[in-house]
């Protein structure tokens, strides 16, 4: 029986780094410094310069990224916040935790992100009183539309989030990268995102000074200028300064990494191509590939094979958020988002490895086409 392909590159990437990670790491405990240390200042610096925004707050996971957003830019009680109901269950809970109303929208069936037209018709259905946002998500690690996402948030006088816990290291055709297209960007470097940390980790991308003062306020209990004067209600998420530091050794590799995930896209998109819907990423777009995401038909099935030629997959996501039980309540039910429930039934996330060789790309498109064709086998 041949051994599994490993679903993601992380084992391969901490042989490669573990020189530099156990020096790293070493120097945290010797200086000690373990809460907001220099290696979190040092990371936050090369974050910035790395995807060009102008203030990067680091925070202990992309949830409170999100939440840390909201509340610096004054979502609260009441106000309508519009977020594509196809994504990850976090971009949703953050907007009720806050007392704010989730405006479920569609997305787009090939890009897998929000839907502008749809959005444009939310938005004109809600009553515009209050404050109001948009969350976008750049999903599997491809940017939405942000340009257009700008101008409509602008035109409403909506706050605009992106939420890049799978995109950032992506770029547009122009070269601009991800963390400066938004006026607020958040991150998440748990382990299996394109950066990831040893741990939880997440960080904020802000173009405005101001709001980047409330954020570093509000990331440590709505801080004033003195160390135990409390200006604001506030959250404890500081990233541990040992993830800083384990970030740091992958930051050196990173755009090598993402050159790679893109490579073995491309391969797949040449292998696997007539055998499932292959995700779609418009010419010179850099995606981070967080997931390489296929459509296929009798998912579960072929998922299940797969799993015994023993090549690992993931369903992200099986239900979009409009019908999880926690959040049904403020949608509109079964038929009221077909792309979005459509896509739930059939999505399936191959490996993504950027230590990959050809063989083992090789190896998953054999699998896939064995999985996907089992009566013609079976003959
Ligand atoms: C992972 C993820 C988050 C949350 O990040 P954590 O660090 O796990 O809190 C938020 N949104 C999306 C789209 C994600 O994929």
């Amino acid at each position: 029986m041949p051994t599994s392909v490993p679903f993601t590159g992380l084992q391969a990437q901490s042989q490669r780094l573990r020189a530099q990670i156990d020096e790293n790491v070493a120097r945290v405990i010797d200086h000690g410094k373990f809460i907001m240390g220099p290696e979190v200042a040092e990371l936050e610096a090369r974050l910035a310069s790395f995807c060009g925004a102008r203030n990067v707050i680091s925070c202990a996971n992309g949830t409170d990224a999100l939440q840390i957003a909201l509340m610096a830019t004054g979502i609260g009680a009441g106000d309508r916040v519009f977020v594509p109901s196809f994504t990850y269950t976090a971009t949703a809970e953050v907007i009720l935790l806050l007392g704010a109303r989730p405006v479920f929208v569609e997305v787009d069936p090939v890009s897998f992100n929000i839907d502008c037209d749809d959005l444009e018709a939310r938005i004109a259905a809600e009553p515009a009183s209050g404050n109001g946002a948009i969350i976008a998500v750049d999903l599997f690690g491809l940017p939405a539309d942000w340009e257009r996402l700008n101008e409509i948030a602008r035109r409403h006088d909506l706050v605009l989030i992106a939420d890049a816990a799978q995109s950032f290291g992506a770029a547009l055709a122009d070269g601009r990268m991800v963390g400066a297209l938004a006026p607020i960007t958040t991150t998440s470097f748990f382990p299996a995102k394109p950066l990831g940390c040893y741990g939880d980790g997440g960080a904020i991308m802000v173009e405005d000074d101001v709001l980047a003062e409330r954020i570093r306020s509000i990331r440590v209990h709505g801080q004033g200028k003195a160390k135990y004067e409390t200006v604001r209600v506030g959250v404890n998420s500081r990233l541990d300064t040992i993830q800083a530091a384990i970030l740091l050794a992958k930051l050196d590799v990173f755009a090598e990494e993402i050159a790679a995930r893109n490579a073995l896209a491309d391969r797949y998109a040449q292998l696997l191509d007539g055998l499932c819907e292959l995700p779609v990423k418009p010419a010179g777009v850099t995606s981070a590939w967080a997931q390489y995401t296929v459509k296929i038909g009798d998912r579960d099935a072929v998922q299940q094979r797969l799993g015994a030629l023993d090549v690992p997959t993931a369903v992200y996501y099986p239900l979009p958020m409009h019908l999880q039980p926690a959040y049904r309540s403020w949608g509109s039910g079964e038929g009221s988002l077909p792309v979005s429930e459509a896509l739930s039934g059939k999505v399936l996330s191959l490996p993504m490895n950027p230590y990959w060789q050809e063989a083992e790309a090789l190896r998953v498109a054999e699998a896939l086409a064995e999985a996907a064709a089992p009566s013609a086998l079976a003959v």
